[in-house]
């Protein structure tokens, strides 16, 4: 029997998504598929909470794939590997997918298209976690922007809702007779424990769209850390497509306007990412590049435990480390400290949260920590510094956050500073001038 495949990767769900309404659309029965890819999971500790988050979601998809009368097949290997198999296990008409735009994803999904290729498997990967892709916002001059203020200005103007935030047929189209039950003897899908894994359970909010309260008082909640509440956290899933972006961002358009304005940022760091692959590791900025940051691995292990002694710095590496999430203004104080009064390479900041942050995503981390290093597309002139203290006056004046996170905050237990705050300013700019251009 002819079979289409349709592979998720970042697009957990069922519902809503653009590359699995198109497979539904063919002819032959879809048979969802999900890759344990291990060029990715062999470089992940074996109790990395992501992997649990994944698998969870990747075994109810399973669950509601087995009760429209079909099945979904997990397999654990080398992408390509599990590819040729597939192909001997399966008389394949089509692989369908959506779009990943990090280098890693764009090498592994062109080799998978030659090899179907070459099998006369059709290949075709959809739009599916953004609004605008790629070449789909450009300047009047044609052009990639690389200023977001110009980005959302435009990316705002040439939005039609109606048809921009369409929600895809897949979940109607998903019954009996479009999906195919996976070949005799391969229902079972690996374990945790065979994909070498333990289970690390951390708190997620549930995957569906936030209460529309919390929408509408974002642009006056985002700011305020001690909030549990302030902001959506749905950037896990986002990251991992486990709700759609589309009715994310419907929302936001309609209720409010600041936090449609961020999730726009996620867009433009992807767009980013996608036209300048080398940035995952250098500075956008080739001025940039050659900046003579501090070898100081005592300060930088200070920062990863949270033991900097400036309190909503720790109170920010303390939440991360505890529960796979930091909120927004904390990561911006705790990046600040380390790029700039620490002087410390911002690729060693950004590796840091890579593995901790349950929402970790290549564009949206490393476009910020370019942003904050000041060596981004971005308009963050690299001599804005932020304060630690004074933005502990603006967004935790009663030390709330720091007390949640930092309990011997206060108590001789809590050390003193490893740095001068203004000293690090002053060298970090030094620094920076003596460095920029070299
Ligand atoms: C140094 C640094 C590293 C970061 N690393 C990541 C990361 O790895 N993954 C990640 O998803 N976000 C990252 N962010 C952006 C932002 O901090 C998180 O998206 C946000 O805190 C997640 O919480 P939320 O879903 O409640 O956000 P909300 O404030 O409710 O925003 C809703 C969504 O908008 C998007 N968004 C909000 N702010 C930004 C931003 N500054 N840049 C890009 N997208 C944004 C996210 O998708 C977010 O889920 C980083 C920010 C900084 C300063």
């Amino acid at each position: 029997m002819k079979t289409t495949l349709f592979w998720h990767r970042r697009d957990l769900r069922f519902d809503d998504n653009a590359g699995l309404a198109a497979a539904l659309q063919r002819d032959e029965p879809v048979l969802p598929l999900f890759i344990y890819d291990k060029e990715i999971l062999d470089k992940l500790p074996k109790d990395d909470a992501r992997l649990t988050f994944i698998f969870d979601h990747v075994e109810a998809l399973g669950k509601e794939a087995h009760e429209a009368g079909g099945g979904l097949l997990a397999r654990h290997g080398k992408v390509l590997d599990v590819f040729r198999q597939l192909l001997k296990d399966y008389d394949l008409a089509a692989v369908y997918t959506n779009e990943d735009y990090e280098p890693y994803a764009t090498e592994r999904d062109a080799a998978v298209a030659k090899l179907l290729q070459e099998h006369g498997v059709e290949f075709q990967a959809f739009k599916d976690q953004v609004i605008f892709a790629k070449d789909e916002v450009l300047t009047k001059n044609g052009k990639p922007h690389h200023v977001f203020g110009a980005y959302s200005k435009t990316w705002q103007a040439q939005l039609k809702p109606e048809q921009d935030f369409k929600p895809h047929p897949s979940k109607r189209l998903f019954k009996k007779e479009n999906l195919r039950r996976p070949a005799r003897g391969d229902a079972s899908r690996p374990t945790l424990q065979d994909l070498g894994f333990e289970r690390h359970e951390q708190y997620t909010p549930p995957a569906k769209l936030p209460p529309a309260k919390v929408v509408e008082h974002y642009d006056k909640t985002r700011d305020t850390p001690a909030l549990d509440h302030g902001t959506t956290r749905m950037s896990v899933h986002l990251r991992f497509g486990t709700i759609s972006p589309r009715a994310l961002m419907q929302q936001a358009n309609e209720l409010n306007k600041k936090l449609l304005n961020e999730i726009i940022w996620r867009d433009f760091f992807m767009m980013l990412l996608w036209h300048h692959p080398n940035t995952a590791t250098e500075a956008y900025d080739p001025k940039m590049r050659h900046l003579p940051y501090r070898h100081a691995p005592n300060d930088y292990q200070a920062w990863c435990e949270g033991r900097t002694g400036v309190p909503l710095v720790d109170a920010g590496m303390r939440q991360l480390n505890q529960t796979g999430y930091i909120h927004n203004r904390a990561r911006i104080v705790a990046a600040g400290f380390l790029v700039k009064q620490l002087f410390i390479d911002w690729t060693l900041g950004e590796h840091y949260f890579s593995e901790k942050l349950l929402d970790y995503d290549m564009s949206n981390n490393v476009g910020n920590w370019q942003w904050m290093a000041g060596t981004g597309a971005v308009a963050a002139p690299w001599f804005r510094v932020y304060n630690p203290d004074s933005q502990q006056k603006q967004y935790d004046p009663d030390y709330e956050y720091v007390k949640k996170w930092v309990p011997e905050y206060g108590t001789d237990k809590y050390p003193s500073p490893i740095v001068d705050l203004k000293e690090g300013r002053d060298r970090a700019l030094e620094l920076i001038r003596k460095g920029r251009g070299k």
